[in-house]
């Protein structure tokens, strides 16, 4: 569907469809532009210290709505608070127009845990915070008290301290490509990249192990994700862990991303074990074969199966599983099928995401079997009602732009099972040093909520190319200051 927008702020006409996309995900922009299937007029005028805005719908989702906020003295929290208004000015025609409610509301950001802190912050507690969230969002209690719930979990565990780093190596690379995939992730094919990938990223760990000792920096939390980073064969991969040694040995919580079960064999498991892993994920996504087959997953739940026995008999006692709602021709009771097959195997923790397809191209193609957003929230309720009858809690959450049903994805653990990485990354609390094609290194101001980032380049042969220019980036990331005040 194509929207006309006609706005007196087309700096803000992206918010105006945000607003509108949770309601229709696949509406495209005509910016001030007749001929869209609907159009919406947005206007405004101040009054004293008020700001009016206006915002008029036609066609089959026709109303309009007005709202008065003050304008605010801090021009950066103003220019906040004017996108909310009028976002929520034109969330409120599309619900009276549809008559849905959505689950989130009018809230569209990646991380709806940050406005709770917020609030904490200033003193609220965090059921004035909750509260704060429904009234200015429109947001559901039940996602509230999800929310609420993650927050409480994460306040039971340690924040990363001053001078302690994650570290993350990514192996881009799987077997084959899942058709939903949006990650960084080449096919392996005949393999012969590989070796060249894991010469350069072993390059780059040494000068990152080096950049550690030198800055006295205190590695916490390692992850080694992708693409599937079982793709390397056992050599490879024990190869590129034993590089990494000197910094894994000082880390508390080590995770091994295995991810698609065909890759997984007894000899890669064991080098990942004996290089001091804690935690290991196999992600079976579904377990229906006809699913796997038609997202272009080339493993069976078998397979999967087979995995995770493996797992157990190599001597994992931390295991994470990644489940995905609404996958295309999957039901409630598919799902249900899927969570009870989980729940047979106990894992530590699982992630229950919501199918995200970034690529319109495939929701062309699976329109007609993808299930619709009452039966993804069904999909996710019943993930959550499994958690917690295995006794996990929601401890991080996210949300992404296309995801179906306009829902979350949300990771539950076990007391005692939650994946430090996992928060420092979704909360965007923690510095990390990343190594591998399309990394990103991050050091974060918790005061000031800044964050300067060095991304290493995506391209797999342009990393292999230029690995010793991501290496200096990270060096500049680190000598910028931060750190360095701590010597
Ligand atoms: S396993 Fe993950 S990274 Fe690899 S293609 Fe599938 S979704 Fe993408």
């Amino acid at each position: 569907m194509k929207v006309s927008v006609f706005t007196c702020t087309p700096q803000f006409e992206n918010d105006l469809m945000d607003a509108v996309r949770i309601f229709i995900g696949s509406a495209e922009t005509l910016s001030q532009e007749e001929g869209g299937d609907i159009t919406l007029h947005h206007t405004e005028e101040t009054q004293g210290n008020t700001r009016i805005c206006h915002v008029t719908i036609t066609g089959q989702y026709a109303g309009s709505a007005t709202r008065e906020e003050e304008i605010l003295a801090d021009p950066l929290l103003d220019k906040r608070m004017h996108k909310r208004q009028l976002k929520n000015c034109a969330y409120e025609v599309m619900k009276k127009a549809t008559a849905f409610h959505p689950p989130w509301g009018s809230l569209t950001g990646i991380r709806p845990t940050r406005l709770l802190y917020m609030d904490l912050q200033k003193g609220h507690t965090l059921e004035k915070a909750r509260e704060n969230l429904m009234r200015s969002f429109d947001t559901q209690s039940e996602k509230a008290d999800l929310l609420c719930d993650v927050v409480r979990t994460q306040q039971t565990l340690p924040d990363q301290k001053d001078g302690e780093i994650d570290l993350y190596i990514g192996i881009p690379f799987c077997v084959s490509r899942c058709a939903y995939c949006s990650f960084l992730s080449g096919e392996v094919g005949n393999g012969k990249m590989l070796s060249p990938y894991a010469e350069a990223l072993n390059k780059e760990i040494h000068a990152t192990i080096d950049m550690v000792a030198r800055y006295n920096l205190k590695p916490r939390a390692f992850y080694m994700g992708g693409g599937t980073p079982t793709s390397l064969s056992a050599p490879l991969l024990e190869e590129v862990l034993s590089a990494a040694q000197p910094l894994l040995r000082q880390c508390r919580e080590i995770t091994v991303e295995a991810g698609r079960p065909d890759t997984i064999d007894e000899d890669k498991l064991r080098v990942i074990f004996n290089a001091g892993t804690h935690r290991i994920s196999v992600n079976p996504q579904t377990m229906h074969d006809e699913t796997l087959e038609r997202i272009g997953r080339k493993h069976t739940c078998k397979q999967t199966e087979e995995a995770y026995a493996l797992a157990r008999k190599v001597g994992f006692k931390d295991i994470n599983m990644d489940l995905i709602a609404g996958l295309p021709g999957e039901n409630p009771d598919m799902f249900r099928q899927t969570l009870g097959w989980l729940s047979a195997l106990s894992p530590e923790s699982m992630t229950v995401h919501t199918l995200c397809i970034k690529r319109s191209s495939l929701l062309h193609l699976w329109e007609h079997v993808l299930p619709g957003g009452d039966m993804v929230a069904d999909m996710v309720r019943m993930g959550r009602e499994e958690a917690r009858k295995k006794g996990m809690q929601p401890y991080y959450l996210y949300r992404q732009k296309y995801m179906a049903g306009n829902l979350e994805n949300v990771g539950y653990a076990l007391p005692g099972c939650e994946s430090l990485y996992n928060i420092g990354m979704m909360e965007e609390t923690a510095n990390v040093l990343a190594m591998g094609a399309g990394a990103i290194s991050k050091r974060v101001n918790t005061e000031s909520g800044l964050i300067r980032r060095a991304p290493n380049v995506s391209n797999i042969e342009q990393y292999i190319e230029r690995v010793d220019e991501m290496i200096l980036r990270k060096q500049q990331l680190l000598a910028e200051n931060l750190f360095t005040e701590r010597n």
